[in-house]
């Protein structure tokens, strides 16, 4: 009886396995043809602001992966099949490509762009970053990376490396998703960074739990001594915000402002056009 449980056992498992393998496999493909007709992968943009009624002082790139028959789909479900086939590093470049695209629109504010820890150990990849910034025209001190742990995790002095490079050029580097690591610390010590962004779950926490109160305050207190940049991610509240600004972030990200808006979207946002009375009044104006 153990017997046929456990070959019962067995057979839903493989099933199971197969169905992940199988869906995998589609993703895959179909991850591909999107890279080679340019079709469904966009970059959508999110807001970054200088504090409460404050301006927008950079954009965060985010990769969409808008899918024919499955609607949008968001990176957390694409991004580790791209990074177990490879099809990151290309992946990577068309968010760089649109990013640089992006930064000379809008040459006022920064770009952030997210980096996978496997495209960064790719071959030449510092190279790539910047000959890419170069062929669009666009100045690396307005490209921001964002890096985190895991990308730092392996150091066989590779890592540091690549960062010089790309520090070198001029793009600046922030660690994403701070706190959340296991020696977020010991990182800030060994690598020079320009931005720290405080996970989300420490902001979400704030006036639940006394500790995020706690985490988040030591965490600007060290930016601010470190003199790096501190922003804060996934800010929806008021009280979020109060908290935040009266303990000296520096900048501030979230639904509050905005969520991840496409380029339409972004323009009407920061390049509003007059409206037609507005428009009229300034043409009647000078003959009067
Ligand atoms: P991340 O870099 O920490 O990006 C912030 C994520 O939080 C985004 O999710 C954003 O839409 C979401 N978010 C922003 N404000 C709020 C808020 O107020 N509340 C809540 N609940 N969420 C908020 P998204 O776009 O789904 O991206 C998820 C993650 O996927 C990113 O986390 C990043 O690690 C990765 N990712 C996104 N784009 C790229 C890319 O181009 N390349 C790579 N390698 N990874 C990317
Ligand atoms: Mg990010
Ligand atoms: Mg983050
Ligand atoms: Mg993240």
């Amino acid at each position: 009886r153990a017997k046929a449980e456990g070959r019962g056992c067995y057979r839903i498992f493989t099933a199971a396995m197969d169905e992940t393998v199988k869906v995998r496999g589609a993703i895959e493909e179909e991850l591909r043809e999107a890279l080679a007709t340019g079709v469904g992968l966009e970059v959508a943009y999110q807001p970054q602001v200088a504090g409460a009624g404050k301006p927008i002082v950079g954009l965060e790139a985010l990769v969409r992966w808008r899918h024919p028959g499955r609607g949008m789909i968001l990176p957390d479900q694409f991004i580790p099949v791209a990074e177990q086939t490879g099809l990151i590093a290309q992946i990577g470049e068309l968010v760089m490509r649109d990013a640089c695209s992006t930064s000379r629109q809008w040459p006022n504010l920064f770009i952030s762009v997210n980096l996978s820890p496997v495209q960064f150990r790719g071959e030449g990849f510092a190279e790539r970053m910047i000959q890419i910034a170069r062929e669009n025209g666009t100045d690396p001190r307005k490209i921001e990376l964002e890096i985190t742990e895991g990308v730092l995790l392996d150091d066989e002095g590779q890592t540091a490396q690549t960062l010089k490079a790309l520090r070198e050029a001029g793009f600046r580097i922030a660690l994403d998703d701070f706190g959340t690591g296991y020696s977020s610390l010991g990182y800030l010590h060994r690598y020079e960074v320009d931005k720290i962004k405080i996970d989300r779950s420490f902001v979400n926490s704030l006036g639940k739990e006394d500790s995020a109160t706690a985490i988040v305050s030591a965490i600007i207190a060290l930016g601010q001594a470190m003199k790096l940049t501190v922003t804060a991610e996934g800010v929806e509240t008021q009280e979020q915000e109060r908290f935040l600004r009266s303990a000296g972030c520096d900048e501030l990200q979230g639904y509050r402002y905005s969520k991840a808006l496409d380029r339409e979207q972004v323009a009407r946002l920061l390049d509003p056009t007059p409206r037609l009375e507005q428009r009229s009044a300034l043409t009647i104006a000078p003959s009067t």
